[in-house]
Order: C-alpha cells, then structure tokens, then sequence
C-alpha cells in the first residue's frame, strides 16, 4: 500500500469586488491560487492580494500558457541553418512559438522561462522536439534531402537522468535518426549543469547526436569545458555579428572566435545574418553556417518546405544543363 499526502492551496475571488464576469472571476481566483502555490503552500491567498501585484501580469500569462499547453496551442516554427560556401539549407533550428488569442505572439523569451520557472520546460520540449522530428524527417524524405534539426534545451532538463535516451528514442520514433538531431545548451546552461550533463552529453554523443554551445561569447565560458564535452558546433552570438561590418574589434573577435573553433575541429554558425554586407564579412572570415533574417526568419514548416522545394528545383534545373 502507498500513502499519499494531498495538501490544499486555495485561492480566493469575490463576487463582484475582484470581477464582473463568471470567466474573470475564476481566472481571478486561480491567479491567486498560483501565487498561493508558490508564496503559501498549503494557504490560501485573496485576490485583492494579487491586485496591485506587479507580478499580476505575469500570473495571468501562466495561466493562459497552462490553457495552451493543455489545448496543444503551442506550436514549433523553424530557422534554416544555411552553408555560407554555397548558400544552401543543411537544416533548421526549431523554436517555440506561442500565439496568445489576446496579445498575439508572446517571445519565448517571455513564456520560456515561465515554463522553467513552474517545471513544465520538460514535458513541453519532448511534445514540440517530437512535432518538429516527425516534420523533419518527412521533409527530408520526400525531398531526398538530408536535413539536420537543432533545439534548444534548457539547464533543468539536463537534471533528467533519462533525458538522453528518451529524447533518442522518441527521435527514432518520429523517424529522425540521431544524427540529424543536434542540442544545443548555452553556456550557461552547461555552467549551471556540467556535473549532471557530462553523463548525458556523452550519450547523445555516443548514439550520433552532436551538440552545439549556443549564444558563444556570451555567458562567463571555460575554454575548458569546450574540450571535454566535444561539442562540434558553435554559434556565434547576435550580438557580435550586429558588430563586426562597423566595429574592426570586434570582426577580429569573431574571427579569434573562428580560428578557436576551426582548432578544435568544430563547425561554425554565425547568428542573426541580417544583410549581405554581414554574410560577405562572416564568409571572408571562413565561417561555414549561418541564421538569419537575410536568408530567412523562423517560419512555419510550410514555408520552410517552399524554401527546401526552391533548392532542390534548382539544383534539378542545374543538372538538367
Ligand atoms: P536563440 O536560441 O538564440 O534563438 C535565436 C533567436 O534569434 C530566435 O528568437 C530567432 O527568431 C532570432 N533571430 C534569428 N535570426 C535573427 C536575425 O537575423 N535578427 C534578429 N533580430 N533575430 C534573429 P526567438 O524565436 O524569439 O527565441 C528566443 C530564444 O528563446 C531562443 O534564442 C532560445 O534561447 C529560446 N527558445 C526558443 N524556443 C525554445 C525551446 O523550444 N526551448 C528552449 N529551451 N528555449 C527556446
Ligand atoms: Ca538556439
Ligand atoms: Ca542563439
């Protein structure tokens, strides 16, 4: 037999003080149940507590990301990750998309961490990394094209001892093979994490998958750790790519950063490739990969299938000739 302890958090929404409406009122009362949760377990907590709360808005929006996920609202869009030598797609990078009915699109740079925060990060990665496998690998199927998927993945998951084959497995599953699937942690993630990621890393490793430290130059780095985890990708933060066509330090940079990398055997991915001066400076560098909004932003799988299509009439037009 298994005992089971249950504890209560309640929140508390009064008609008509805290709201008008039956719906309001019930959002009323679970914002204030989440606030219970987290600053009074077991407690209860009043709405008019939540009222002049500045952290209000942030409550209401967990709330609504809670509505998504159980509604399957979110949704996966993908950013070609093109060759500098000769333009052409080798794969994306999947990015969580959220749409809220009210406010339109929400960053995930606003929604990510909310899903840290309350622990659901995990569950809702495997369902938007399975969703962008299963399309992936159909793409690449019907197109002849081999393309290869990256994701991002948050320190927290790296806790999940099981982490590793779980997402091969389901990788398999929707068809993608490990080696087109690439992880890519910022380095603080690696920071916050390296003790329980070596383990896993190694695993992704061993069964194909590469790995990718993204946003490089960025967070507080130990060259160190770029050896061990043998990572084979790098991606160039933004920031440095803004830069470098008016700033000669900070092109010199970059290309310390590309000689480091080209050192240890691995790939290069400049980020945020805005215009053709930025892609002409990052290929006089010898970068081999780049993302951006020259070539094209992250979009839905449709039209990352019209740009895969576009590529492979040209190339079919060219060996035609
Ligand atoms: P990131 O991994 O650095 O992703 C690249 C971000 O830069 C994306 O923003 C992309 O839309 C944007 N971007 C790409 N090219 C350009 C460009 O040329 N110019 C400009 N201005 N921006 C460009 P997004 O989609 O808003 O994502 C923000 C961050 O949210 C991502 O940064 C990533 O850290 C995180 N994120 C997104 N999806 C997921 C996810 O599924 N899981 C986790 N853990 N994090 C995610
Ligand atoms: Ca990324
Ligand atoms: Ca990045």
């Amino acid at each position: 037999m298994k005992t089971i302890y249950l504890s209560f958090s309640t929140g508390i929404a009064r008609f008509p003080a805290d709201a008008q409406s039956a719906p309001d009122l019930l959002r009323s009362a679970e914002t204030a149940m989440f606030k219970a949760k987290r600053e009074n377990p077991g407690g209860h907590v009043f709405s008019d507590d939540t009222k002049n709360d500045t952290t209000r808005k942030r409550y209401l929006l967990e709330i609504d990301l809670r509505h998504a996920i159980e509604n399957d609202a979110l949704d996966v869009y993908f950013q070609p990750v093109v060759s500098v030598a000769d333009n052409r797609i080798i794969g994306a990078e999947g990015l969580a998309r959220w749409h809220h009915p009210e406010h339109g699109p929400v960053s995930p740079g606003i929604f990510i961490p909310i899903e840290e925060e309350i622990g659901i990060i995990g569950p809702l990665t495997d369902k938007l990394l399975n969703r962008a496998a299963g399309l992936i690998a159909d793409l690449s199927n019907r197109t002849y094209t081999p393309l290869k998927l990256a994701f991002n993945i948050s320190a927290m998951q790296l806790t999940h001892d099981d982490f590793a084959d779980r997402t091969l497995s389901s990788l398999s599953a929707a068809g993608l093979s490990p080696k087109h699937f690439e992880i890519e942690l910022t380095e603080s993630t690696l920071m916050q994490q390296m003790d329980g990621a070596r383990a896993m890393l190694a695993q992704f490793r061993e069964r194909g998958a590469s790995i990718s430290i993204d946003d490089f130059g960025t967070g507080f780095s130990s060259l160190a750790y770029l050896q061990e985890i043998k990572a084979q990708t790098l991606k160039i933060d933004k920031h440095f790519i803004d830069d470098c066509v008016d700033n000669k330090s900070s092109a010199q940079l970059v290309q310390s950063v590309i000689a480091m990398g080209q050192a240890l055997n691995m790939k290069l991915i400049a980020e945020g490739v805005e215009t053709s001066e930025k892609l002409e400076l990052v290929a006089s560098l010898s970068c081999d990969y780049y993302q951006g909004y020259f070539f094209s932003k992250a979009v839905p799988i449709e039209q990352f299938q019209e740009l895969v299509m576009k590529q492979c009439d040209i190339d079919a037009e060219a060996s035609a000739k």
